[in-house]
């Protein structure tokens, strides 16, 4: 039996949250095009005959100016010794830049195994994906090079075949139907992140936190067909300033409204429930900065 832990790291939105809930098979991370979605680490399970592997999805690497990214940083950096295998994706869509090397140089002196997964080779030609190859092949002693699709899930299961021919023999940490470590209240509060980030540009996806004061069971809807039962859900939605509520809100409230409506689709599947949710914004000025804040997010 194999089983050790398996960093996915890289810049932000090249794609190791895609990459995590495609292995998985269900979404335990949340996704979005805007950068730094994943602001902690989060762990998936996928055990199978071979063994287990245990992936520690990551925020992105990036020069941190915020407490919050500093936080976020230093979740990075210790998985970086911690795990038996990095996996470093990169987006082969972009340029190599000052953001590439920066990674590169972080991993300088770090003694763990590092796979390169050149990734969302589904939307470039064959050619550029042996450049990428060209290019980083000298710059580190990668164990592994891989192109993927974290999207479509192409060589997803060479690159499962490979990490387990680096990982140590031992026993299995979580048992067979675990897949994530996150709280329930986590999850949701990412739920509804990803779909505030989804409508929002700029500075806004940075601005935003999401906290669930109150997760309430209303017993039976005897009235339903299908006898649901009722949540009760009530969020709040930091940001800083009180033009980035205005925002959030929306024009009549119609952004709020969107959100909440997607939100409460997702979690309605989750939960198995008929969910009333209660979206409210807060302004928190530079809650980015504040540990009060920060401690209370992350512990849900
Ligand atoms: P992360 O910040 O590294 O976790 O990146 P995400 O997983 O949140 O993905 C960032 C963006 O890239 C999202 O819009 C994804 O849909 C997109 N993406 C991720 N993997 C692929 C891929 O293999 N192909 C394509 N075309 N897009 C991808
Ligand atoms: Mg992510």
């Amino acid at each position: 039996m194999k089983a050790g832990y398996v960093a996915l790291i890289g810049r932000p939105n090249v794609g190791k949250s895609t990459l995590l809930n495609n292995i998985l098979g269900q979404k335990v991370a949340i996704i979005s095009d805007k950068p730094q979605t994943t602001r902690t680490s989060i762990l998936g399970m996928k055990t199978t005959e071979k063994g287990q592997i245990i992936f520690v999805d990551n925020p992105g690497i990036h020069k941190p100016l915020h407490k919050l990214n500093k936080r976020m940083m230093n979740i990075v950096f210790s998985s970086l010794e911690t795990s038996d295998l990095l996996c470093l994706l990169i987006d082969a869509t972009l340029k190599f830049g000052h953001g590439d090397q920066f990674v590169i140089d972080t991993l300088h002196d770090v003694t763990t195994p590092v796979f390169l997964l050149i990734n969302k080779v589904d939307i470039i030609k064959k050619e550029k994906v042996l450049l990428i190859i060209d290019k980083y092949k000298d710059m580190m002693d990668f164990k592994e090079i891989i192109p993927i699709s974290a999207l479509k899930g192409t060589n997803v299961d060479v690159l499962e075949d490979m990490i387990y021919n680096h990982l140590p023999e031992t026993d299995k940490t979580y048992a067979d139907d675990d897949i994530s470590r996150q709280s329930e209240r986590f999850l949701l509060s990412e739920i509804i992140r990803e779909k505030i980030l989804s409508h929002v540009r700029e500075e806004l996806p940075f601005v935003t936190a999401v906290y669930i004061d109150t997760i309430e069971d209303r017993g039976i809807m005897e009235k339903h067909p299908k006898k649901r039962r009722l949540k009760y859900l009530k969020a709040t939605i930091f940001v800083e300033k009180d033009n980035h509520r205005k925002i959030i809100i929306g024009r009549h409230g119609s952004l709020i409204k969107s959100v909440g409506i997607e939100a409460r689709k997702e979690m309605e599947k989750i939960l198995d429930a008929k969910i009333f949710l209660d979206l409210q914004v807060k302004v928190k000025e530079r809650w980015r900065d504040k540990a009060n804040v920060l401690d209370l997010i992350e512990r849900q």
